[in-house]
């Protein structure tokens, strides 16, 4: 039986993961669950679940989880704070970590997992981003097991053969045979629009995915295809890819998650129903296949699947991404730290939905050119550069955007 902690239990990749565990109950045991600041949610899932711990992020929401809990007579240890998140992602009965807290809050959390060598389902792909070659260094340290959730990167995964699925982030591709990964991204629900119109969208307009359902960050990103960037620099790092073996491609079905390309020709893409039970059963019980509650793949009710090249005028953070992506690890630590300020400020209705990438602009290029000042050799330091480009972030939407 496998023993799991879930980081983010309350969001939309934790409610998808316990889909998968009520579907095979017998195969996993729910030790710990970790969350923000839902607590109604958290008691439910502690109800029906009854984990050992459960972890918030703040006292107040502990206080007001252990209060409800006291009504129900559920026993289940409450916590609060990043520590108390370490110490359940690195606990000795646990051998499987779910890391799918949103954003750069997931950094540490899922470090502590990495350091106690649990296997990761890594869905929360900005703590790759913003520490890169120090995770995948930490992987290797500490003998953990990664394994990616991302639909595209898991896509990837399953096109590519077992010598290089239990290397992740150490592959050699070319030693496989592979010439390219073609990560694919739907364009979001903007990418018909007239270009004109994109400052005016609403953040309802903006998280209402034409294929997908995912939290508000993710889905803000996907419309913009920050996503689709921060998932170029999580496959560069995931799959150990060169420039000239890292593409995205536009195919707005997204019935094709992500493909690979071989030497000789072939090309072995992974289908499926945009439903992320589906990648999140593959990296369950690895290498063995489980259910996942998810309809097959119905091809007499597909119409077409197209394809076209990414036109990164109406994605300029992309190519923001794509661009820091080659500039080194103080710029898309930067990058995703600025990112999470312009989004949080445009749900709020702040700025503009083309804000966005003005301001992830003017905080990489400040970061850029004073480079030198900026290490990233250690954690300490990367979380130094992350609140730096926070404050950076905040003082630039007060200059120019407020
Ligand atoms: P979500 O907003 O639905 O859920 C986020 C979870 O993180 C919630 O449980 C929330 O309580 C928790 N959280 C937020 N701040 C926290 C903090 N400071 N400390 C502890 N927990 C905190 O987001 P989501 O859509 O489930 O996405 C989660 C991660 O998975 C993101 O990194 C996202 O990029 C990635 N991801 C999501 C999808 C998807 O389909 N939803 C697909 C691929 C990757
Ligand atoms: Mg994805």
């Amino acid at each position: 039986m496998r023993k799991l902690t879930i980081l983010g239990a309350t969001g939309s990749i934790g409610d998808s993961t316990l889909n998968v565990v009520a579907e095979n109950k017998e195969q996993f045991s729910i030790v710990a669950l970790v969350a923000g600041q839902n607590v109604e949610k958290m008691q439910q899932l502690c109800v029906q679940w009854q984990p050992k711990y459960a972890v918030m992020a703040t006292a107040d929401a502990a206080k007001s989880l252990k209060a409800l809990l006291a009504q129900t007579g559920i026993n289940t240890e409450v916590m609060y704070g990043e520590d108390a998140m370490c110490q359940v992602a690195a606990l000795d009965d646990v051998d499987t970590v779910m890391a799918a807290i949103v954003g750069a809050a997931g950094l540490m959390p899922t470090m502590a997992a990495v350091k106690a060598g649990k296997r990761i389902l890594l869905a929360n792909k900005e703590a790759l981003v913003m520490s890169g070659q120090l995770f995948i260094n930490a992987v290797e340290k500490y003998g953990a097991e990664l394994l990616p959730v991302d639909s595209e990167h898991n896509a990837i995964f399953q096109c590519l053969p077992e010598e290089i699925q239990t290397r992740m982030g150490r592959c050699d591709l070319d030693n496989a045979g592979v010439s390219s990964i073609l990560l694919t991204g739907s364009g979001g629900p903007f990418r018909y629009s007239d270009i004109a119109t994109l400052a005016d969208v609403t953040p309802q307009q903006a998280i209402a995915h034409p294929n997908w359902s995912m939290g508000p960050k993710i889905s803000v990103d996907s419309a913009t295809m920050m996503n689709k960037g921060l998932e170029y620099i999580e496959a560069r790092w995931l799959f150990n890819t060169r420039r000239d073996q890292l593409q995205v491609v536009i195919h707005p079905q997204s019935v094709i998650h992500s493909m690979v390309q071989y030497r000789d020709g072939s090309v072995l893409a992974q289908m499926g129903e945009p439903e992320m039970a589906t990648p999140i059963s593959v990296t369950m019980n690895y290498p063995h296949r489980i259910q996942a509650g998810v309809q097959p793949l119905d091809f007499t009710r597909m119409s077409e699947l197209t394809f076209m090249d990414v036109d990164y005028e109406r994605y300029p953070c992309l190519k923001l991404a794509i661009d820091a992506c080659y500039e080194g690890q103080h710029a898309t630590t930067s990058l995703n730290a600025a990112n999470e300020v312009a989004v949080d400020a445009f749900l709020k209705g702040a700025i503009r939905f083309t804000d966005i990438s003005t301001l992830n602009n003017m905080v990489l290029s400040n970061v850029c050119t004073a480079n030198s000042s900026l290490h990233s050799h250690d954690l300490e330091s990367l979380l130094e550069v992350d609140t730096m480009a926070r404050q950076l972030a905040g003082q630039l939407l007060k200059e120019h955007l407020l």
